[in-house]
């Protein structure tokens, strides 16, 4: 039987208080006890449905980490306030002074800078490669390697992980792989296909409504455990607490995140064909021209599609960025950053969410100063939107390119 990841959602029955069919909200930081005793306990070990401060723990973060962690088939998970919250904390976790992480070299750019300038402070370096040579990621690994960190679609090259082979090669080597599954949640489960922790943004497709920044960790009962030690867990001692309220709104969104991520996928294939179709660039996982294809068609949960992502190069910034003008003049979507939203969003990389990553290095791996990578909506006619992009490009190619200084 495959795995369902949206059966697993659906069939997650909380209630409210008084039997809402939403569980009810948490309003409070602090909670009571009837004794002092109890109270002690708490502090010395973790009492189901016991909470003490919502740092620590609330009831309405609970259950949407009990709903994501049955998402991904694992045992515990934890809701932060951002996906950035949830990848530092994690490494944090992982690794001390001398440590050392072998990364994919095509990661977003927060997740990149943290690697190669924050961590470096703490006495933990990071070698970065291409992950999809398995011989690079091997060459990289060291006695002290911890982790190997990847993206499972990589932002913005959507480079495929293959995550059973590179969660091989770390355990062989005693580290542990950590992959940010943002760009592809219930396309790809990383702990069934070997993954030791999941991180996303649920800022992305898991909320769907651009409206709050917030992240999960996915893991063992004992590493979210480890997060949480009043003593020396990262979660608790950093603090990246995900608001109640917002936790509550995310939580039913996921509800419908399997009907998003299909229609998504479906309308990205089919942009991505129709561009295809007209002898344009486009770079989209679920083409069979994508060199990864075959992989995520072998790795991928049936039945939710190749993702919301597709990338389409136009060769120079100056082309990009009169692209980008006309396509939101033209009503195809918005010129924004992120991604997982019902419209859709299209931004440049190169000098937006990959501009952490140096020039040379960003040229090296193909990411092009004219690459627009877009976050393909929920359009009901998506071939409107293909032809306003066609348009647009045709317009490019009548007005020339103002000449640089
Ligand atoms: N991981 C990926 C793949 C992302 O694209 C982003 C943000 O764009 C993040 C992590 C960071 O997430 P957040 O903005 O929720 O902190």
């Amino acid at each position: 039987m495959p795995f369902d990841p949206a059966a697993r959602v659906q069939d997650f029955l909380v209630f409210g208080e008084f039997g809402d069919v939403n569980p009810s909200i948490t309003d409070s930081t602090t909670y009571t006890f009837l004794n002092p005793q109890r109270m002690e306990e708490a502090f010395e070990h973790d009492i189901a449905g016991c909470f003490l401060y919502s740092r620590h723990w609330n009831p309405t973060d609970k259950f949407l980490a009990d709903a994501l962690a049955r998402m991904e088939d694992a045992e515990a998970a934890q809701v932060m306030a951002s996906g950035m919250g949830a990848i530092t904390c994690t490494i944090l976790a992982l690794c001390s002074a001398g440590d050392e992480i072998v990364a994919g070299r095509t990661i977003y750019g927060g997740t990149y800078a943290f690697f190669k300038n924050l961590l470096p402070r703490f006495g933990v370096t990071t070698r970065f490669v291409d992950t999809r040579s398995h011989e690079a990621v091997r060459r990289a690994m060291t006695s002290r390697t911890r982790v190997v960190y990847v993206e499972s679609i990589s932002n913005p090259l959507l480079e495929v992980c293959d995550i059973p082979a590179v969660a091989r090669i770390a355990h062989e080597h005693g580290a542990r792989l950590v992959v940010d599954n943002t760009f592809s949640p219930m396309i790809l489960s990383p702990i069934r296909l070997g993954a030791d922790i999941v991180v996303h943004s649920l800022t992305k497709f898991v909320n769907g409504t651009s409206d709050c920044v917030a992240g999960c960790v996915i893991s063992s009962a004992d590493f979210i455990n480890r997060l949480n030690d009043p003593n020396s867990g990262t979660s608790m001692l950093l603090g990246p607490v995900l608001d109640s309220l917002r936790a509550a709104s995310i939580l039913k969104n996921l509800h419908s995140l399997h009907l998003r991520i299909r229609k998504h996928g479906d309308n990205a294939l089919t942009l991505a064909r129709d561009l295809t179709a007209r002898g344009l660039p486009v770079h989209y996982p679920g083409l069979p021209s994508h060199p990864q294809h075959t992989l995520i068609a072998s790795l991928a949960n049936p039945g939710f599609g190749y993702g919301g992502m597709l990338t389409l190069d136009v060769g120079t910034h100056d082309r990009a960025s009169r692209l980008m003008m006309r396509m939101q003049d033209e009503k195809v979507g918005y010129l924004a950053v992120s991604l997982g939203y019902f419209k859709t969003l299209f931004s440049a990389p190169g000098s937006s969410t990959s501009s952490e990553i140096p020039a040379a290095e960003r040229h090296a791996m193909g990411l092009t100063d004219g690459l627009v990578r877009f976050s393909v909506g929920l359009d009901n006619d998506i071939s409107r939107a293909s032809d306003a992009i066609w348009r647009c490009l045709e317009e490019l190619e009548r007005v020339p390119e103002p000449a640089r200084a």
